[in-house]
């Protein structure tokens, strides 16, 4: 720790009484929300802002969500060190940073590559070995690693596209905030059982549009 990253240490610190005193409880999201450092997955310019609870911008018109949506997210999805995760919509990799150090292995896609190039070097970095990324459109699953035991989407849908709750192993839980419109979206929380899927409404929430297809330029290198 050199004094340069004491303000932040202090930040931080704050930032894990606040998720608490919102309802988050599971030590172990607390836990990995105290060792992944969000400021590595934010713009130079919001570093000092990295640990408040909002969402930041990353480029590309896309955001880092708010550490309060991440944790609820993530306490929504009961990890275990035995599942494997798909996550749809890489962004910054926070969240899949998240994941890698609750669950066995996070295969997470991404349809901006520029953004997909940023993460994988943070994931580099920090030495989280158990993430495979592809660029690509997350509406179409990743159907050679199906099933997975734990879904999650970072980016909102009208409705769910059908092949990601049908790639959930039985058993598993995906998360994903549903609507049509940005001010209307609720985070669903759909179980898959033996007897067909479950799904909870856990509260309303704000995310970015989850895209079909790739960006127009075919890499999207300059948004
Ligand atoms: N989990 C991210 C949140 C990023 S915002 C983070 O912690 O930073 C949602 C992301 O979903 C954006 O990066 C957006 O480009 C991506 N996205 C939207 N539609 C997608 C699709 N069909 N396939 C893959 N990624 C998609």
């Amino acid at each position: 720790m050199t004094q340069d990253d004491s303000p932040l240490i202090g930040s931080k610190l704050r930032l894990i009484m606040e998720l608490r005193r919102l309802g988050i409880s599971d030590q172990r999201v607390l836990g990995a929300i105290e060792r992944v450092p969000r400021e590595l997955f934010v713009p130079p310019t919001f570093v000092d802002q990295a640990y408040e609870n909002v969402a930041l911008p990353i480029g590309h018109g896309q955001t880092v969500s708010q550490p309060l949506i991440v944790a609820l997210m993530t306490e929504a999805l009961e990890l275990s060190d035995r599942h494997k995760a798909f996550e749809i919509g890489t962004g910054s990799g926070y969240q899949t940073a998240i994941l890698a150090k609750l669950c066995r292995r996070v295969f997470s896609i991404e349809r901006h590559r520029a953004l997909l190039r940023e993460a994988e070097k943070r994931f580099a970095e920090l030495r989280l070995h158990n993430i495979t990324l592809r660029f690509g459109d997350g509406t179409k699953g990743w159907p050679e690693q199906a099933p997975f035991e734990r879904i999650i989407v970072t980016a909102a849908a009208p409705e769910l596209p059908t092949i990601l709750a049908d790639s959930l192993a039985e058993g598993g839980v995906l998360v994903a905030p549903v609507g049509e419109d940005r001010r209307d979206q609720q985070l669903l929380r759909i179980r898959r059982e033996a007897e067909g899927f479950k799904t909870e409404e856990l509260g309303p929430v704000r995310f970015v549009p989850l895209v079909a297809g790739l960006p127009r330029d075919g890499n999207a290198g300059t948004g």
